[in-house]
């Protein structure tokens, strides 16, 4: 009598070399497969069904590594949270053909899966796919195990003095080291020293503030948006390893840089296009890579046309990076709503009411095939700008679940909030 076959699966891993601990994937997972400590993040091989949901939000790919094993090979939760590295693929017992017609268990709910196949679509609220003119983008070049080194060419604040909100927008030179990006493209940060475990600190992910041909012009350079993080998102005193580090730095200092990330977050290219774009704080780093695009491409008379409307919340006028400059934009340019949230004696106003009293202007740029959506910021604020969406529509006589479901297969809604 044969004895039955071992079980074969096809382990998902994360990359703990790549992940940049943004805590994406273990928010998306339906299944609560995904789990961190203060070193990886690490996916429970028991749990996990393979539906792919965390794979297509995840910025880096780090999500993206697979591995055939026999089950009861599969590393432990606990056995990934001490890697530094991802073991190299293992030769199997038997060969996975024979294994593989066992066809027992879990993973037989993931025969056909591939491994890059966009599904679970409906998980998540935005595109996976970029928009069809997108220019094609470099995506990591750059890992902790070959970090590029760039140089410090400005740091400068962008808030007023006097606010807690210290933002500073900072330019990094990459010199003869190739770094190509895309509006809309992040990076990762190494900040320098260890953590209480006598660890490398992991990278930290910025979004890039500046156009594809650089902060300056026709240089290698590129700039980020960083706020001073002195406090957590319940209020409580921490002191950010990487934004404290990245806004005391002085000109002329070196960063170790990984990356570029970022591969559907991109803007259109085309004639006609308009750019829909919703931020809170610090999420206005890719607005403003767009609209300098923008901007420098309708200085030189080559512009693409469509129209540009931005939405801004910040607590306050004085707490609004780039506050200044943006007011000197040509209102036949942008059109531009603030929404602040803490100036005394006045009502708390989030972008998510600033889109709604703007409706008509909403339901015109929804309505036009063209219209490219981008929302980034805080995490908290994209259930109140779908619901807007939801509501602008439903006023005009739009399908809103027809073109949300539309504008997503169409790259034409993206999100990228933490
Ligand atoms: P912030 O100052 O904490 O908040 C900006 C504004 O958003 C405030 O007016 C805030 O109002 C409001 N807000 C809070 N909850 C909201 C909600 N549910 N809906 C709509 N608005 C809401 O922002 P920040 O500290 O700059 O943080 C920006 C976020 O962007 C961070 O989570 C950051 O990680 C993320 N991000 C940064 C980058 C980058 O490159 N630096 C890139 C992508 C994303 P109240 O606080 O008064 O309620």
């Amino acid at each position: 009598m044969n004895a039955p076959l071992p079980e074969v699966i096809t382990q998902h891993l994360i990359d703990p070399e790549i992940c940049i601990r943004c805590n994406t994937c273990e928010e998306t997972c339906p299944v609560d497969a995904i789990t961190h400590d203060s070193r990886n993040y690490v996916v429970d091989a028991d749990k996990c069904n393979l539906c792919m949901a965390c794979v297509p939000p995840c910025p880096t790919g780090s999500i993206d590594n697979w591995r055939t094993m026999l089950r009861v090979e599969a590393y432990s939760p606990a056995e990934q949270l001490t890697w530094d590295e991802l073991p190299s693929e293992k030769a199997l017992g038997l060969a996975v053909s024979e294994a593989g017609d066992a066809g027992t268990g879990a993973d037989e709910g993931a025969e056909g899966v591939s491994p890059s196949a966009p599904v679970g679509a409906d998980l998540v609220p935005g595109s996976q796919v970029p928009p069809w003119s997108a220019a094609h983008p470099y995506v990591n070049l750059y890992a902790h195990r070959n970090p590029v080194t760039a140089t410090v060419a400005g740091n400068y604040r962008v808030t007023e003095l006097g606010t807690d909100s210290d933002t500073h927008h900072i330019v990094l030179d990459f010199g003869a080291t190739p770094f190509p990006v895309l509006e809309g493209q992040s990076l990762g940060i190494l900040p320098p020293g260890t953590d209480a475990n006598g660890r490398a600190h992991h990278a930290r992910q910025y979004s890039i503030a500046s156009p594809r041909d650089g902060e300056r012009p026709g240089y290698n350079n590129v700039s980020l948006t960083v706020k001073r993080v002195l406090a957590d998102h319940q209020g409580q005193p921490v002191r950010g390893v990487a934004s404290n580090y990245l806004c005391d730095l002085k000109k002329g200092d070196t960063v170790q840089v990984i990356g570029p990330f970022g591969a559907s977050f991109l803007m259109p290219n085309h004639a006609g296009s308009n750019l829909l774009m919703i931020c809170t704080g610090t999420g206005s780093a890719p607005m403003r890579a767009m609209t300098e695009r923008r901007r420098r491409r309708r200085a030189a008379g080559e512009g693409e046309g469509g129209r540009l409307m931005l939405f801004f919340g910040a607590r306050t006028q004085q707490e609004l990076p780039y506050f200044g400059p943006l007011t000197k934009l040509p209102h036949d340019f942008i059109d531009i709503e603030f929404a602040f949230s803490r100036v005394p004696g006045q009502p708390r106003r989030y972008v998510q009411d600033a889109m709604r009293e703007r409706g008509s202007e909403l339901a015109w740029l929804l309505k036009d095939e063209a219209t490219h959506v981008y929302v980034c910021g805080l995490k908290g604020m994209e259930a109140g700008v779908l619901e807007a969406l939801r509501d602008v529509s439903a006023t005009h006589g739009i399908d809103w679940a027809g073109l949300h479901a539309r504008m997503k297969t169409e790259g034409r809604l993206h999100f990228e909030t933490y």
